[in-house]
């Protein structure tokens, strides 16, 4: 989609720290981290929230938890990491691409 800055890094037109990639999904470092390991996952398919969800788009998101639950480890989360959708204005959706927060490598609280 036009003007998305997550659909201009899939796209490869502006870069990104990547960590891991396949056909539906890329993961890449947050450009603003709020814990020591701050990473996004998103969606190749441009779409805001889950109320978009299809069959399709809800099967590549499961796959996508199945992938990070494997993957994550090897990246420094070994220890346990916790995964965010800020959905919406009120959570402070700022990119109206879907994505999933993970943060970790750190100790976490709890709240809003
Ligand atoms: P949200 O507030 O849930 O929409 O989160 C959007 C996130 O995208 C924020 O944590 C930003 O720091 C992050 N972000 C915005 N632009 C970039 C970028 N070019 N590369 C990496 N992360 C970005
Ligand atoms: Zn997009």
């Amino acid at each position: 989609m036009d003007n998305c800055v997550f659909c201009k890094i899939i796209a490869g037109e502006i870069p990104s720290r990547k960590v891991y990639e396949n056909e539906e999904i890329v993961v890449f470092e947050d450009i603003e981290p709020i814990t020591r390991i701050h990473l996004l996952c998103v969606p190749k398919e441009h779409y805001k929230t889950i109320a978009e969800l299809n069959e399709f788009r809800a099967e590549t998101l499961g796959r996508a938890f199945y992938t990070l639950g494997k993957v994550l480890p090897s990246l420094g989360l070994q220890d346990g990491y916790r995964i965010v959708i800020n959905q919406g204005e009120q959570a402070g959706q700022t990119v109206p691409h879907l994505h999933l927060h993970i943060l970790g490598g750190e100790k976490l609280g709890w709240g809003k």
